[in-house]
């Protein structure tokens, strides 16, 4: 079969779903490859690095989707491009099905099948090595660090010069899941003291594991939904958890927020209040920018200052790493199509009694199959 690589036409997406190293190993699996031209661009892959690889090269939009029979895509793709789509094609790409309703309409009526990055069962450690969120938001988690390093105008390591001690900055991290841990992560290697906060008490020994102290809020409540998510706290866990994060916002000069709940608008955490008892110079990196934001004065995609403090609402940190996350996202649909494709004969079959692929087949031969029943762990 040939698998297309369209180029990906989202406002300020750099992303490309496949990369060079990836190509040489699908054609390895008996696929023909076909990018368009100009799709690795902003990723720093030109169409002569894909070449080399052995793919070849589509000269629109409208060649590459009308000869592939499976397209690997980043963003969810528009209604112009499902338009393109042949019957029968398979796209693997991240969809979103809860928020896309039209979208998933439009697939169905296209016939085609659809696997979503975004509905991989991730509790199953087999579907750890195609786990594309975990992937994106370890680069998110980064970036949010240097981004706020970048607008920070001290060092982040304290240090004894000639010309007198610097102290070290501290920084606090609300939310330590995939992003957070990677944001702190960072932040610790830079040489910051960090902490963080967690609604779930679970993460509190990888927070600490990874050399950040993890501050807990004095309210008993669990905060682990289904599936080892996060939940909607009570309103006594919400005040609890906003006179810490008060104090802490007196304290720190950096706050990377990256709490979301699954199905519902980010926790408002960071109130307007807290922000101006930040110190003047302070910054807010909030990764919850386009989920409606961890802090109410995050402007998404935007960097404003508010109160002397810096606030950065970018909704692009993945694609400001695009070569990373290229590269990265590119492997994750590698090892499932080598789950797909398990004859190597460059033929795919979507099996739908694999939890894994169950799971992430949002739409099979134009039926939508999406929600899946509820996975049985042992
Ligand atoms: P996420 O992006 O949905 O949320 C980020 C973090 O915000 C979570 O840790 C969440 O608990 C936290 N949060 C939510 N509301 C909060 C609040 N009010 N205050 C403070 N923090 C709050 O999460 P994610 O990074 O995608 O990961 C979610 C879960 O999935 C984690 O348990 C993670 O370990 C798990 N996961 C498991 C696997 C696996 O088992 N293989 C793989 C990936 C992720």
């Amino acid at each position: 079969s040939i698998i297309g690589i369209p180029k990906e036409i989202f406002a300020n997406e750099k992303r490309v779903a496949s990369v060079p190293d990836v190509v040489e190993k699908l054609v390895k699996l008996g696929f023909s490859v076909v990018v368009e031209s100009g799709a690795g661009a902003l990723a720093n892959f030109d169409d002569e690095s894909y070449t080399a690889a052995g793919a070849s090269i589509a000269a629109s939009a409208a060649d590459l989707w009308n000869g592939a029979d499976i397209v690997f895509k980043v963003r969810a793709p528009t209604l112009d491009e499902v338009a393109l789509m042949k019957e029968g094609t398979t796209l693997i790409s991240f969809i979103w099905p809860a928020q896309n309703p039209e979208l998933m309409e439009a697939l169905k009526a296209r016939k085609v099948t659809a696997l979503a990055m975004d509905c991989l069962p991730r509790q199953l450690s087999r579907a750890q090595k195609m786990d594309a969120l975990s992937s994106m938001a370890g680069i998110a988690g980064y970036r949010a660090v240097i981004e706020a390093a970048h607008q920070f105008g001290r060092y982040f390591a304290g240090q004894i010069t000639a010309a007198g001690k610097v102290p070290p900055a501290k920084v606090f991290v609300a939310g330590a899941g995939v992003a957070g841990l990677a944001a702190l992560g960072t932040a610790v290697s830079l040489g910051a003291i960090v902490r963080a906060n967690d609604t779930r008490a679970e993460v509190a020994d990888q927070v600490k594991s990874m050399g950040a102290d993890f501050v807990k809020v004095e309210y008993e409540e669990e905060g682990s939904g289904g599936g080892g998510y996060a939940k909607v706290m009570s309103e006594g866990f919400q005040q609890a958890q906003r006179e810490m994060y008060a104090q802490q916002a007196r304290e720190v000069d950096i706050i990377i927020t990256t709490a979301l709940i699954p199905g519902k608008p980010a926790p408002k955490l960071i109130t307007a209040e807290m922000v101006q008892s930040m110190k003047p110079g302070s910054v807010i990196v909030d990764l919850a920018a386009e989920q409606g934001g961890n802090c109410e004065l995050t402007v998404p995609g935007e960097v404003v200052v508010r109160h002397g403090v810096s606030i950065v609402g970018y909704t692009d940190l993945v694609s400001r790493l695009a070569r990373q996350s290229s590269t990265l996202y590119g492997t994750n649909l590698l090892r499932l199509t080598e789950e797909l494709c398990k004859t190597k004969d460059g033929v795919i079959d979507v099996n739908m009694e694999d939890d894994a692929i169950r799971g992430l087949t949002v739409v099979k031969d134009g039926e939508i199959t999406w929600p899946p029943p509820p996975l049985k762990l042992p």
